[in-house]
């Protein structure tokens, strides 16, 4: 993680959450005998702290969701499970008061963090001086979630834009029916967000299938399309959306369509100055179905093998408009556009699915890696264009 996105925030590690004698949270592990070689407690430790600082009203499932970051290889699932069922229980009796001030008041959490807020404020200086010139081009900034595993090293000698900083590209609205989603909106605000939760009901059925509850915090819609990863799930989402970008360069704007955006392999169809102001897209209507689908080798926190993507709109079991998109089949995340012009004007039924996949199969060119054969990942979209119409028409 850069430092820059820690700005103006109060770093807890997790011998900030001890106290004289045992945490609640720590004596809920210990009670149950939850903690084996100990290697993952503290991770346990950080994520149901901060569980416990959320204002959200917390129930058994979103307290195990807390700790789906979280990974014990000792199998010490079930003791962990009773334990956060133990927590979970404390922090559901939570009234009116504040999460901190109850979390406190429970022996969840030492006094100190109830001065955390008035510290900080006094903290805020304001910055003077002059920034050193940029040793190499500037590189824009989202949480890092990509940019920081693969270029951890490299990153100490660029000049950052730190996006999450300009509060004015956050956010997700609706304007009639076009959703515009905020260069540094995270994946946890789509998750949150009413828009997505109205017009995409299987929302959070997809997002468990994409990384873990820190990593979601963090990353950015926008970091998912311009790191232009062929099996980026985001990336796969928006096209079936047939989104459009917002680029701006500081002084001009221009849009281009994101099934235009990938050139070659991580390779962009934009300048070195130009990032990703603003995502929008036209809301699906009631007779427009959406379905998103990922295989990988271990079902939660790991990257796709193939994933798909596809909007229908629908007319009297006639369709008339259709966006269909795969990841993992090529060097980047492709809109498969003969397959989708070939579904305008089909009747839903059996041919029309046997003859949409047969013609995915010659716009894809998948190759052999450690997530699976070519021939597999081939075979693996048709099952999936398949599960595509299994849902969408049951
Ligand atoms: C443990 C782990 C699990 C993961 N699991 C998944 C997964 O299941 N599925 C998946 O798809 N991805 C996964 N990822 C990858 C990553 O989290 C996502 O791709 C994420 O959306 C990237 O967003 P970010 O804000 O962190 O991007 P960053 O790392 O900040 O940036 C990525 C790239 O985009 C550029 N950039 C960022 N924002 C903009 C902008 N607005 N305009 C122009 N350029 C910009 C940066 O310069 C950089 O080149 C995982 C990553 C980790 C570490």
């Amino acid at each position: 993680m850069a430092i820059g996105n820690a700005q103006g925030k109060h770093i807890v590690t997790v011998e900030g959450t001890n106290m004289q004698a045992l945490n609640f949270i720590q004596q809920s592990f210990a009670d149950e005998g939850a903690t084996q070689c100990g290697f993952c407690t503290p991770g346990f430790m950080v994520s149901l702290a901060g569980l416990s600082l959320s204002e959200k009203k917390v129930t058994q499932q979103n307290a195990i969701d807390a700790v789906n970051g979280n990974i014990c290889r000792c199998t010490g699932y079930k003791s962990i499970e009773r334990a956060v069922s133990t927590i979970a229980n404390k922090l559901e009796q939570r009234q009116q008061e504040s999460a901190i001030d109850y979390a406190v008041a429970t022996n969840i959490l030492p006094a100190y963090f109830s001065q955390i807020k008035t510290r900080l404020a006094a903290l805020m200086l304001p910055v003077n001086g002059k920034a050193n010139e940029p040793l190499t081009p500037l590189r824009f900034l989202g949480g890092g979630t990509d940019l920081y595993v693969k270029e951890h090293d490299n990153m100490l000698e660029h000049e950052l834009d730190f996006l999450c900083d300009k509060t004015h590209l956050n956010g997700i609205l609706r304007q009639g029916n076009i959703c515009y989603v905020g260069a540094t909106a995270k994946v946890t605000d789509m998750l949150e967000s009413p828009v997505f939760q109205q017009f995409f009901p299987w929302l959070d059925k997809y997002i468990k299938l994409v990384s873990s509850t820190p990593i979601r915090n963090m990353a950015t819609i926008a970091g998912n399309l311009v790191n232009a990863s062929p099996i980026g799930d985001f990336t796969i989402f928006f096209l079936a959306l047939n989104a459009q970008l917002v680029l701006s360069d500081g002084q001009s704007k221009r849009e281009i369509p994101l099934r235009f955006f990938y050139k070659g392999y991580k390779h962009v169809a934009k300048t070195n100055d130009e990032f990703i102001e603003q995502i929008y897209f036209e809301l699906p209507g009631s007779n427009t179905k959406f379905n998103f689908e990922k295989v990988s080798k271990r079902t939660h926190l790991d990257i796709a093998s193939v994933n798909t993507a596809i909007s229908l709109k629908v007319e009297n079991n006639c369709i008339v408009a259709a966006h269909l998109s795969a990841g993992g089949v090529g060097p980047v995340p492709t809109y498969l556009t003969k397959s989708s012009e070939y579904l305008i004007g089909k009747q839903v039924e059996n041919t029309t699915i046997s003859e949409v996949i047969a013609l995915a199969q010659t716009e894809i060119a998948p190759i052999s890696d450690a997530r699976g054969a070519a021939v597999y990942k081939r075979f693996l979209l048709g099952q999936l264009i398949k599960a595509h119409f299994m849902v969408m028409f049951p």
